[in-house]
């Protein structure tokens, strides 16, 4: 039998275990450093878009095939080595996702009040490692750098009447500090132009009808260059075009009466963040776009100007996190791969793989992970048509003792069940869709509860 782990429990690791079950006899083991699984679709998502969770379901019964073992709370890299890991299995493969931020690399970007839009995301969804970060809702001016999907998200939630969050599963630590807020402005600040903003239309249009917010656009910005010109009218790539399209809806509106104001901003980068002790404002550049169409860069023209603000995410994108013992590329935020099989020197590595985010980089919504881990999958098993010959492995009757010699409780997919159902009854008491155990001790005492019930 073929005995498989895989590291990491969100989209790709569950679209990896899918495709290699379905291909037959094989044993998979899945490996997640929380005591609960599905990482981005649990933790990255934003709350209020339910749909997005939806993949959830099907993680379920993806779990629910025969030959799929849950193994939670295990930090491989750290609890045990990938040379461990590589004794009890025939194969692994690393679907860690981006677990990280990128840094702007701008003098100031330590100061309170400057945070990664990550922190912020996983502060509001309940993830236990961002539980005490604190955020200055007191502040009535937010800027935003970037312009993609994490930025949209990050918005909203600032923007939203709290009322119309009640009903999602948001934490109930963010509702309760949001609903103290001060914000009134937020400005989302893009280095590029209109027509390269990173959002998909339908998260720019959300942008457009929060409830009691405007949204702002100068119409001297739409102005594009010829390159930018010949971007929105090519028929290949619609999405510039779509979005260029909302810009000048949202640039002939008026803002007036709105509580919470959005300014969506074009052409500009952060060279410095200024305070004392604290966040006081970001030195912005105004830059020009150089370059063909679809290869334009932002180049700064020296011209500089200071935006007062006193809270600040960064929302430029993630990075992945390298693991001791696998092959990483630093530079990107990947470990090095072709198609899925993990490369050291240029020379692929017997028996290690990788999939999702860590494989390609943050790009693509959750339902580009599925391809990209058939894509793995395939050559995995490709690589194991002849199996004959291959030497046992213990798999998981060695890997549960060793992690029990260690001191590590470990959770099994029963055990989540448990906490979903514990977690869906907390959230139907208050009107959500559920309320999740933000703490893991908080995790564990709802298994034990259910266990001795
Ligand atoms: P993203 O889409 O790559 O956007 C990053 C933004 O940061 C871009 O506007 C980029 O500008 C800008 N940027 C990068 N480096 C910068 C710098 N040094 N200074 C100033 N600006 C900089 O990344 P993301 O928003 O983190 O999203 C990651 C992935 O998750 C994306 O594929 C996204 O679509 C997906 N996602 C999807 C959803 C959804 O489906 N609802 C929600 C959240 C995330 P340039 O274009 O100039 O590089």
């Amino acid at each position: 039998m073929l005995k498989l782990a895989i590291v990491g429990s969100g989209p790709s690791g569950f679209y990896v275990a899918e495709a290699l079950l379905k291909s037959g006899s094989v044993e998979v083991n899945m490996l997640e450093r929380l005591p609960v699984p599905y990482g981005l679709v649990r933790y990255g998502v934003a709350p209020d878009h339910p749909k997005l969770k939806l993949p959830a379901l099907a993680f379920a019964r993806t779990a629910a095939l025969p030959g799929f073992r849950f193994i939670g709370g295990v930090t491989v890299g750290r609890d045990m080595s990938v040379g461990e890991l590589r004794e009890a299995y025939h194969g692994i493969v690393f679907c860690g996702g981006a677990e990280t931020d990128r840094e702007l690399g701008v003098p100031g970007e330590g100061l309170p009040g400057s945070h990664a839009a990550t922190e912020f995301v996983g502060w509001y969804n309940g993830h236990p490692d961002y539980l005490e970060r604190r955020f200055d809702l007191t502040q009535e001016c937010v800027v935003i750098i970037g312009h993609g999907n994490v930025a949209a998200d990050v918005c909203r939630i600032l923007a939203k009447p709290v009322d119309d969050l009640r009903q999602t599963d948001i934490a109930e630590h963010a509702l309760d500090a949001l609903a103290e807020s001060r914000v009134r402005e937020i400005h989302l600040v893009g280095r590029r132009g209109p027509a390269q903003v990173k959002f998909t239309d339908k998260e720019l249009r959300e942008l457009g009808e929060i409830s009691q917010a405007s949204v702002s656009v100068e119409p001297g910005c739409l102005d594009l260059n010829p390159a930018s010109v010949a971007e929105v009218n090519d028929p290949r790539e619609q999405a510039a075009g779509w979005n260029m399209q909302l810009l000048r809806e949202f640039a002939a509106r008026s803002s007036a009466d709105a509580r919470r104001r959005i300014f969506l901003r074009f052409l500009e980068s952060p060279r410095e963040l200024y305070g004392t002790d604290h966040l006081e404002g970001v030195v912005l550049e105004k830059n020009i776009l150089d370059g063909p169409p679809f290869g334009q860069t932002a180049r700064g023209t020296g011209r500089l100007l200071r935006l007062d603000c006193g809270l600040l995410f960064r929302s430029v994108g993630y990075m992945g996190v390298a693991i001791p013992g696998v092959p990483f590329d630093a530079r990107r935020g990947i470990i090095p791969n072709a198609q899925g099989r993990v490369l050291h020197d240029g020379q692929a590595l017997a028996g290690i793989y990788c999939a999702g985010w860590i494989k390609r980089g943050p790009s693509g919504i959750i339902g580009t992970n599925r391809a990209d881990a058939i894509e793995t999958a395939a050559h995995l098993l490709s690589d194991f048509t002849s199996r004959d010959d291959l030497p046992a492995k213990p798999g998981a009757s060695a890997l549960l003792p060793l992690l029990a010699s260690r001191g590590l409780r470990c959770t099994d997919f029963q055990d989540w069940l448990k906490v979903d159902a514990a977690e869906i009854a907390r959230g139907a008491a208050v009107g959500k869709p559920r309320e999740k155990f933000v703490r893991i001790k908080d995790v564990f005492d709802s298994i034990s509860d259910q266990a001795a019930a």
